[in-house]
């Protein structure tokens, strides 16, 4: 399987970072080996000093495909559920000013954590859903999933269009403002509308 991810899809976050907003979907990818299941402790790398939790709205692909058509996007999907896109910042910024690839400040060792799934049928709109992430018992970040720049089934269609989307492949569709850096000792838990549905802690 593969994780498919998308920067800067959340207005409010692409400020905080004075980026210009995108005007297509930005696409990265971590390997299967990134993927940290809910509830497993999460290892602090020794080659960052600034790795960053970033909440995100996480789907499930239900079946292959691909060139899918926006309006047929959601029936590729059947599950969805929250993810921590952990993101070694400092290096990220060092190869963003070089021009440089994200992918060891992106899809390191358990840089992908994911919380259980959930059918999406279980709530009435996937591009409405409230979620929000605590460090410490502390509200750090808060998003609507209808705040995305680039919707659920537009990032779909649009990675489709390069990638053939395979069955338990995962999709992170990006983070609202309020990332900050983790430290060993924190935990931190994440909630899809009222519900509990990842926590994790840095070892
Ligand atoms: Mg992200």
């Amino acid at each position: 399987m593969k994780i498919i991810c998308v920067g800067m899809n959340y207005a409010d976050h692409v400020s905080e970072f004075r980026s210009p907003k995108p005007t297509k979907p930005v696409i990265f990818m971590k390997p299967d080996t990134a993927l940290l299941r809910s509830n497993l402790p999460f290892y602090h790398p020794d080659f960052s000093e600034e790795i960053h939790y970033e909440c995100e709205l996480i789907l499930r692909i239900c079946k292959e495909g691909k060139y899918i058509d926006q309006k047929f996007a959601h029936k590729y999907y059947d599950q969805i559920g929250l993810g921590l896109d952990f993101t070694a910042r400092d290096l990220q910024s060092q190869f963003k000013s070089k021009g440089l690839p994200w992918e060891l400040a992106k899809a390191f060792d358990q840089s992908a954590v994911v919380s259980s799934f959930f059918p999406k049928d279980d709530f009435p709109n996937v591009q409405n859903l409230n979620f929000s992430l605590f460090q410490n018992g502390v509200m750090k970040q808060k998003g609507n999933t209808s705040e995305m720049i680039f919707g659920v089934d537009e990032i779909l269609s649009f990675a489709s269009r390069f990638f053939t989307l395979k069955t338990g492949d995962i999709i992170f569709t990006g983070t609202p403002k309020g990332v900050d850096k983790i430290k060993i000792g924190d935990k931190l838990e994440a909630y899809l509308e009222d519900k509990k549905v990842l926590e994790c802690e840095v070892k």
